[in-house]
């Protein structure tokens, strides 16, 4: 590391994403994709926009897909705001409503980015254990803050709480802003969305890679109230004003409008998840409750790694965290069925 960057470089420790392999016929269910193609609308609408027009700057307002999402959960375009993927999106929280003097809370375990923004933004933070159960316990968040962030259904757990937990937590946190991070939440949970026209502390987040298959496209979202929307568009345009490029706009507008394909391809992974638990659990892991398009599972007579180790060789990937409490988990996304049986036949296999 050169001595020219900065104690702030030097202190951080990046955060490392999933692998994403090269090799075309591992079975892939480490980093929570959707097993299923984007929405056919919105292919045709990114293949069309596909033309001379990408010689032009796309709209810096994203109008038609703030219109769009707003549609979707029943609010206005002021109450949306958009950005690269939500990791981007939580980039821009990170660095306007969570920079306070007083920390942050955010629960341990959870989403591992939290700590890496922090990190590189200067933001104090708590980390607020999770109960015995894994489970999130909102009466820890009642002590003073700067702000408070929790994905919701939790990650790497998959755990979810209900929405009376969300206001119990919006309504002790009047004075600081809580976010929620929903990227698993159509999988199973009923979204803060409907929460936004009557808390002004709120900010959803939400993303299109999980539910609406389109990690590679990077778009993510956030609802609130308009003046910490205004906020984040202040932000955003300091960086870029430019974020979304005039193809993601066009896909992600058409795939937001195809709510028959969304509600099939998250059903379906409801679906399979709810199999794959039970399948789990008669070869004696302890898989958590999931309301999300993965499950966070352990074996008490196999150490996780050397499962990890074990289905990679049979060119199945899954996740295992290092991290003390959950090391012995392994987080395995929802494939189709086909991925999920080839998995069970490999960890029968291998136990
Ligand atoms: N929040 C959580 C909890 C996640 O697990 C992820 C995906 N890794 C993200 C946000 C970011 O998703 P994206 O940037 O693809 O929208």
């Amino acid at each position: 590391m050169s001595r020219f960057w900065s104690a702030v470089v030097h202190g951080l420790t990046p955060y490392v994403p999933g692998e994403q392999p090269k090799i075309a016929d591992l079975i892939k269910l480490n980093t929570n994709e959707n097993p299923y193609p984007p929405s056919p609308k919105a292919m045709a609408a990114m293949a069309a926009a596909v033309n001379e027009a990408l010689r032009l700057y796309p709209d810096p307002n994203a109008d038609a897909l703030k219109g769009a999402i707003a549609g979707f959960h029943g609010l206005k375009a002021a109450q949306v705001f958009v950005g690269n993927g939500s990791d981007e999106v939580l980039a821009f929280v990170f660095q306007g409503l969570l920079k306070h003097e007083r920390p942050i809370l955010f629960p341990d375990i959870t989403y591992s980015f939290y700590p890496v923004y922090c990190g590189l933004y200067g933001v104090a933070f708590t980390k607020v254990p999770l109960d015995p159960a894994f489970r999130i316990r909102v009466a820890d968040y009642a002590q003073p803050n700067g702000g408070v962030i929790l994905p919701n259904p939790n990650a790497p757990t998959g755990c979810l709480l209900p929405l009376a937990d969300i206001e119990t937590l919006l309504r002790a946190n009047a004075g600081s802003v809580v976010v929620v991070d929903e990227a698993y939440i159509d999988f199973g949970g009923e979204s803060a969305a409907a929460l936004v026209d009557r808390y002004p502390n709120l900010l959803v987040v939400q993303t299109l890679s999980k539910s609406r298959s389109l990690a590679g496209m990077r778009v993510g979202y956030a609802l609130g109230h308009p003046e910490l929307i205004e906020g984040l568009e202040r932000i955003k345009n300091s960086f870029n004003s430019y974020p979304l490029d005039r193809v993601a706009q066009a896909g992600a507008t058409a795939a937001m409008e195809d709510r028959e394909y969304f509600d099939r391809t998250r059903g379906a992974v409801i679906a399979s998840r709810e199999r794959l638990a039970a399948q789990l659990a008669t070869l004696g892991f302890e898989v958590l409750p999931s309301a999300a398009n993965f499950v966070f599972a352990r074996h008490p007579g196999h150490d996780a790694a050397q499962l990890a180790a074990a289905l990679r060789e049979r060119k199945i990937i899954v996740r295992h965290f290092k991290s003390a409490r959950i090391e012995q988990f392994l987080r395995i996304t929802i494939g189709t069925d086909e991925q999920c049986g080839a998995l069970v036949t490999a960890l029968r296999d291998i136990l």
